[in-house]
């Protein structure tokens, strides 16, 4: 089923995984899925490094077996920054085969070991590609806070609209900790004429250092409440863990209560924090 569908009837609940490391059992991200399972998502996306190898094939094969073996709907992300048109017409392919309906369409970042190929500049180029050739349902990546490179927030929501406009059926918000960013950009997007379902990306805080990581990456926003848990509880794992599931829980209320279309959570491989959080705000997907 393409993932647009669902938002028709429910408010969506989705999981974000990634594949295990090149060195390490691929079977270790199928006890993670049985683990989620029992939560019922309605969809579960499954990323790809853009600076892995072009081979790469463990993102097709886990959303192929998510869908197939688990019946639950699957997302396979694809960056293309280091792609050739030839090399995504061969993966669309294979999509189609496995019976992958949607794709998270993506620009990547480029980093030392990866090689930019000039084929597609911007992920609304991808988008404009696979709409040519192939029946997908494709969901875009949206910034609440901007995108990290864009030198405004007005001019990265032009350019969103550009996505859309190329074909992006849905959008999933990058990882934000404080809501009202979330409101303003969906306002805005609002404004532009951006009518596709906005997912808003969740990312429970578990860890300081990987938080860390994360921040400087994509440039959110830490407000006082959540710094403050990240100071007090770093040297407290058991405590940073309740902690982190308590805020993104708070996170989910609110945007629920404020009419949010769907939520999309960055799993982190870890079910037992999936299960925290879904516990505490489950029924409030049921209308
Ligand atoms: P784009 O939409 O192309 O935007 C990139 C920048 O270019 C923005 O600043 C935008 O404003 C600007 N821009 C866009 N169009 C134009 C234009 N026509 N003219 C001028 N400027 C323009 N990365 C991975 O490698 N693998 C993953 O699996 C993955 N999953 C992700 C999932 C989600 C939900 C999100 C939010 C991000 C994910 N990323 C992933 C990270 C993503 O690749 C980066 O955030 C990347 O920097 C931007 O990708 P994009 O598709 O949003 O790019």
């Amino acid at each position: 089923m393409k993932t647009t569908e669902i938002f028709k009837m429910k408010r969506v609940l989705s999981f974000e995984i990634f594949p295990p490391k090149r060195t390490g059992p691929v079977q270790t991200i199928y006890n993670t899925v049985d683990e989620l399972k029992a939560l019922k998502p309605d969809f579960i996306s499954v990323t790809y490094g853009a600076g892995g190898n072009k081979n790469n094939t463990k993102t097709l094969t886990i959303a192929s077996d998510i869908k197939k073996n688990y019946h639950i709907e699957s997302v396979a992300h694809l960056p293309s920054i280091s792609l050739t048109k030839e090399e995504v017409l061969e993966l669309l392919e294979s999509f189609k085969v496995a019976g992958i309906e949607n794709i998270l369409a993506l620009r990547g970042d480029s980093s030392p070991n990866i090689t930019p190929n000039n084929d597609f500049h911007y992920a609304s180029d991808l988008i404009t590609f696979i709409k040519d050739n192939g029946d997908f349902n494709i969901i875009g990546a949206c910034y609440p806070e901007g995108h990290i490179q864009s030198p405004t927030i007005v001019e990265d929501i032009l350019h969103l609209k550009k996505k859309v406009d190329a074909g992006a059926d849905q959008l999933i918000t990058q990882l934000f900790f404080d809501n009202d960013y979330f409101y303003t950009f969906r306002e805005r997007s609002m404004i532009a004429g951006i009518k596709v379902p906005i997912q808003a990306g969740i990312m429970p805080v578990v860890n300081k250092k990987q938080i860390e990581r994360m921040v400087t990456l994509c440039g959110a926003s830490l407000p006082r409440k959540f710094l403050s848990i990240m100071n007090r509880y770093e040297h407290n794992p058991e405590a940073m863990r309740d902690a982190g599931v308590a805020y993104a829980v708070d996170q989910i209320v609110d945007l629920i209560a404020e009419g949010v279309e769907g939520i999309h959570l960055y799993t982190m491989n870890n079910p037992y924090i999936a299960n925290k959080i879904h516990k505490a705000v489950h029924s409030l997907f049921v209308e």
